[in-house]
Formats: structure tokens, sequence, C-alpha cells
């Protein structure tokens, strides 16, 4: 018998464990007719609210429901890396806990394993009731990865997918403490399978991505599958020595027809603030993979577990 696992991180989810519990249950009636078993691990990374006593409430009826709680809060990337870590299932799929990833897609999606994908990933195509400025970065992001990144990261991409054990395996052996796992999943390859839909609000409790947090993640990103950063201050340097050539040639040049009357004082301290920050800002970029780089040869572990039920 082959088995699905069925990952959902959580963060302060209470009122939605009970909620994402029925409406999974509803839509996985296929697995039956395919003979096949199932298991849900809900991920508590850390809530401060009752999210680990509502899911033992739904242990007690359903041995199928399993609860792995953090020691504190690790982040969804913690989350999900724990989720995959910890499923036995020969097809694992990660979704929300607040109804965001439509379970309704489940036998749609499954279909498409058995006609060979390895893997079956979801996309919004509307960004409805989402504010505005999310949106237009959210864009700017996408657009300015797509450039500056080899791995294939699509706009609008959700984490819910349904996956192979291969490619849970090959996601499990990139054990890098900085994650992006939408960038993950595009390294990794494997054949892919996208389904669109309509975006859905979250069912109860609010989001736990507020603007800043969303920016850092998204530098998160952009130094996890990009070097190109790094490129800059070359680049930039190049540019100002030119145009410092440049200058040179035109005083030069002025000396001798016109002679030198001293002038150009505020175009100096310009020249000299547009440089200097110039250098910081590059400085600033060395100093974000330095970062990254400090963080990972600490080999940490992703996530700390209080209890496994
Ligand atoms: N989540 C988590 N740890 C966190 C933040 C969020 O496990 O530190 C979970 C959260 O419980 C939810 C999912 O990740 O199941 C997506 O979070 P949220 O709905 O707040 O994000 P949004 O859908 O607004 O992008
Ligand atoms: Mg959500």
């Amino acid at each position: 018998m082959s088995l699905l696992s069925v990952i959902v991180p959580c963060y302060n989810e209470e009122e939605n464990v009970a909620l994402f519990y029925a409406e999974l249950i509803r839509n996985v009636s296929f697995l039956e007719e395919k003979n096949m078993e199932l298991e849900i691990l809900y991920i508590d990374d850390g809530s401060k609210d009752r999210t680990a006593e509502e899911v033992k409430k739904l242990r007690e009826k359903d041995s199928r429901v399993h609860l792995l709680s953090f020691s504190r809060n690790f982040g969804k990337e913690a989350a999900m890396y724990a989720g995959l870590e910890n499923a036995k299932g020969d097809y694992v799929v990660l979704m929300d806990a607040d109804l965001q990833d439509p379970p309704a897609l489940l036998p749609e999606m499954f279909s498409y394993m058995e006609q060979g994908c390895d893997s079956v990933a979801t996309r919004r195509v509307s960004r409805k009731g989402e504010p505005p400025v999310r949106s237009f970065f959210a864009r700017i992001f996408y657009r300015l990865m797509k450039k500056i990144s080899k791995t294939e990261i699509m706009d609008g991409a959700r984490d819910y997918r349904l996956m192979s054990r291969q490619m849970v395996d090959a996601i499990l052996s990139m054990k890098e403490y900085n994650r992006f796992t939408k960038g993950i999943f595009g390294w990794v390859g494997f054949e892919t399978k996208w389904i669109e839909y309509e975006n859905v609000e979250r069912a109860r409790g609010e989001t736990k991505w507020n603007f800043w947090k969303l920016f850092l993640y998204s530098l998160d990103g952009i130094t996890a599958f990009s070097t190109v950063p790094l490129m800059l201050s070359s680049v930039l340097g190049l540019v100002f020595c030119l145009i410092a050539f440049l200058m040179i040639l035109f005083i030069i040049v002025r000396k001798f027809l016109f002679g030198d009357p001293v002038s150009g004082w505020p175009s100096l301290v310009c020249i000299i603030l547009m440089t200097s920050g110039v250098q910081f800002f590059c400085t600033g970029i060395l100093g974000q993979y330095l970062a990254k780089m400090y963080m990972e040869v600490k080999h940490r572990p992703i996530y700390v577990v209080k209890e496994k039920v």
C-alpha cells in the first residue's frame, strides 16, 4: 500500500487546525479508490496559542494525525523542512493550515502524478485580497529573480506542491541553513506540472507575514539563489572609473582652453557623496553574503523539536 503524507506548517493556527482537517478529509476520498493510505503531519512552529492542543484533540479521534512541535518559532521554511524529513509517504504534499491552498485541488494534482509527473505545483494567477503594494513588490521580486538567477522561480508560485519520494529525498539532501524552498524546488529539477488557481483568502486568523518580513525573505531568496549582486561592485567600480577618466579629460581640455578658475566645489561634494554611497552599498552586499556564510558554517540545526506525537 502506498502512502500520502500531508505536511501542514502551523504558527498560531488554533482556529484553522480542525477546519483544515475537515476540509482535507472531505477531499481525499480518492485515496480509498486507489487503495492508498494517508498521514497528516502538523508541524507546530512554536505556536503561542492552543495549536498543539487542537492537533492532539484530532489525534485522539484519528491516529493518522501526527504532531511535531518546535521549541520556538523557527519560521515556515524550517517547518517545511521538518515535515519533509519526518514524512514517510511515497507522495508528499505541503499545504498551509489556513486553507489558502485548497485541498479540493488534490484529486486533480494526483491524477497528474499518475500520468508520470514527479511533482505538481500550484500558482496563483490573481492576488485578489492582497494589499496592492505587496503585489507590486512581489512582481518586481519575481522579475528580478528571473534576470539574476539561473534557478527557475515562478511568479505567484505557492509552496503548495505534491511531490514524489524521489524529489523529496533530493530536497532533503540540500541541508542549507538559509532555506528558500521556492528556489530549492526549481533547483532540484524534475518534471513539474503547474496548476493555476484564483487566490483564496485565509480562513481564520491573520497572516504571519508583514511587509518588512517579506522584504527580508526576498533578500534571503536573492542571496540564496544568485551571486549576481556580488558582481555589482565590480561593474559599478568600472563605471565610476570611466566617468572619472572622462572628467579628467574634460578638466585638462578646459584648463588649456580657458585657464583654471577655482570653482566646482559643489560638484566635488556631490561626487564624493555619490561614490561613498555606492561604496557603502557594495560593502553592504558583501556583508549580506558574509552573514549568510557565517550562519551556514556554524552548522546549526534547522529546527529543534520539543514534542513528537
Ligand atoms: N507559518 C509557519 N511559521 C511561521 C509563519 C507561518 O509555520 O513563522 C505557517 C502558517 O501557519 C501558515 C503558512 O505558514 O500555515 C503560511 O503563513 P501565512 O498564511 O501567514 O502566510 P501568507 O499566506 O499570508 O503568505
Ligand atoms: Mg496564508
